[in-house]
């Protein structure tokens, strides 16, 4: 395992260019940034980027990275989503120390601010619905049209802003506006919003408050308060920063922060919009945020994606000002890489099929060697029981078997990974006639898997002791999406219908059956699994993590 530490993994982007630049003009001596995720869902690994972006930034320069919860729309945001982001950083390997924010600790002086805006004639409360607003704000091509409350008194908008907060008003009834220039060519800047009614409890601030503010008027000012020196976001917040740069002029606000934009991520068969993964669990298309299909990170780490892997992921494909998506085959690349290094090999047989080696004297048991890591001698070998009737995969057998198939058919002989070389000698079928057991004969000279005489087999197998095995449930996890750009707007037609395939009748090794068994397995020739959390003491469940090589890629490349 690495112990290098994360910062040392992470290239050169345009964001640290001006970062350095600012440190070498003295315009900073420490560097701030900040991850703000609304919570409003579970975080996903676009967002990794992002943490590993504004928490990597703090451990190669002078400086901190705050957690903030944008937490200004109460009616989205729920204390189970505040918990999981914090839980999901600190899996990707990133600390924030003391510096926990909430955009909520914050409403008190965003208030004073916006009356301040009121009394230098910068803001006015607007009675037109919201559907009002939307007409009149003109398009790219046209300006706007001025509210006919855009020039009320300053007392007029205190007052009435002032009974908006003591919830006087319902929801929807008033906004409170910037009044900056309805035809100005940036629609962001045609009087926005800064304050909705909106009745609502807290998670926080419990029923304190019935106006919120608007992420535009909170985010920067936010940043502000905590002095942030570099507020890095995605590209389409690219468009806002006037308005973001306009509060930071017009408002006494304690620091000067500078907001920068980035590419956000986006990958071939996978959405990454918060609103399509909420749907995904409400409807019931996973079993929920943790589902081991989820972009998200808690469905990664369900399935065993280990958050080095995803790290290596985001420093891969690098921090750019131009959208792009990524193949998903470059992530599996990096999660294949790291299990590599890091994974246990094991046995597990998740089609068995029955073979009773017949000249294997009745009632005894051998125990034999089998490596843990083939890379590292370190990790040690295990024993593995070998008895006269075992499991093999049913793949690995064909009665009538093309020319270039070198596994078990009847007269072949194949080595039993670890064990002995063993040869068919017959079949037994049911009515059906479907081949439900073996009948083999080994060579006890074999013993370890060579044969003294020096011949040779074409193939290994993997296999597990009939009686010294564990059944168990493993679960194959296919693209949740079969289209590689799947459709946002209508991505239940896009859905994968395979992208589950369980297999009840497996059987794996005693020893990764066990409770306390948590880290991802390679399966020897299948893929790397892990235990899930659905196991029950008579039944483990595995989830593969990813198979051996791509076959995904190739069976689309067929059609
Ligand atoms: P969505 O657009 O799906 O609702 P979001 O961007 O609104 O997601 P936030 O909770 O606001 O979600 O995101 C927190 C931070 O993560 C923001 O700074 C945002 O820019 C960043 N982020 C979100 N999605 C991505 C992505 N796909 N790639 C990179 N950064 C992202
Ligand atoms: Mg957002």
């Amino acid at each position: 395992m690495s112990t290098e530490p994360v910062a040392a993994e992470v290239g050169r982007d345009f964001i640290r260019d001006i970062i350095q630049a600012d440190l070498d003009a003295g315009k900073y001596k420490e560097i701030v940034t900040r991850f703000p995720p609304e919570p409003n869902g579970y975080l996903h690994i676009g967002h990794a980027k992002s943490i590993a972006l504004n928490f990597g930034i703090a451990q190669e320069f002078p400086g901190r990275c705050h957690l903030r919860f944008d937490d200004t729309n109460p009616v989205k945001e729920e204390q189970e989503y505040i918990d999981s982001i914090q839980a999901d950083v600190r899996w990707l390997g990133f600390d924030w120390g003391k510096n926990l924010f909430y955009a909520s600790d914050y409403f008190e002086r965003l208030y004073d601010w916006a009356e301040k805006l009121i009394r230098d004639g910068l803001a006015y409360v607007d009675d037109q619905t919201q559907e009002e607003i939307r007409l009149t704000r003109g398009t790219l091509t046209e300006p706007g049209k001025n509210s006919p409350f855009r020039d009320r008194s300053v007392e007029e908008n205190l007052d009435l802003f002032r009974r908006m907060k003591a919830g006087e008003f319902p929801n929807g009834a008033r906004v409170l506006r910037a009044k900056i220039d309805m035809a100005a060519g940036n629609i962001n800047l045609r009087d926005p919003v800064l304050y909705r009614i909106l009745h609502a409890h807290h998670p926080r601030t419990g029923d304190k408050w019935c106006i919120y503010p608007s992420y535009d008027y909170a985010h920067g000012q936010s940043d502000a308060i905590e002095g942030i020196t570099h507020s890095i976001c995605t590209l389409e917040f690219e468009d806002h920063r006037p308005l973001y740069d306009w509060f930071i002029e017009k408002l006494p606000v304690p620091s000067q922060p500078h907001q920068y934009e980035f590419a956000r991520l986006n990958i071939t068969y996978t959405l990454l919009s918060k609103r399509v993964l909420t749907q995904l669990v409400r409807e019931g298309h996973v079993a929920g945020w943790d589902d081991p299909r989820m972009p998200t990170m808690a469905g990664m780490r369900r399935r065993g994606v280990p958050p080095a892997a995803l790290r290596e992921f985001v420093k891969r494909i690098g921090v750019a000002k131009a959208n792009s998506v990524v193949d998903v085959g470059m992530l599996e690349f990096c999660i294949r890489e790291e299990l590599n290094r890091t994974s246990q090999r094991r046995m597990a047989v998740l089609r068995p099929l029955k073979v009773v080696i017949e000249n294997y004297p009745e009632g005894q048991v051998e125990e034999l060697d089998a490596i843990n890591h083939p890379d590292d001698p370190a990790a040690g070998t295990r024993k593995i029981a070998f008895g006269r009737e075992l499991y093999i995969e049913r793949d690995d057998f064909m009665e009538n078997p093309p020319k270039k198939f070198f596994r078990l058919s009847p007269g072949n002989e194949v080595r039993l990974r670890y064990a002995y070389f063993v040869k068919c000698t017959g079949v037994i079928k049911n009515d059906a006639g479907e081949v439900v057991e073996l009948r083999c004969t080994y060579d006890p000279a074999t013993k370890g898997g060579n044969a003294p005489d020096g011949r040779k087999v074409k193939a290994t197998m993997h296999w597990l002791p009939a009686a010294q095995s564990v059944p168990a449930e493993i679960r194959i996890y296919n693209q949740l999406f079969a289209n590689p750009s799947p459709d946002a707007s209508n991505f239940a037609a896009d859905l994968n219908p395979q992208s589950l395939e369980i297999l009840a009748d497996a059987r794996v090794e005693p020893s990764v059956a066990e409770s306390n068994a948590t880290e991802p397995v390679q399966f020897e020739r299948q893929g790397y699994f892990v235990r899930d959390k659905d196991s029950t003491p008579g039944k483990p469940v595995f989830s593969r993590t990813i198979g051996l090589r791509d076959t995904f890629a190739k069976e689309v490349a067929k059609g």
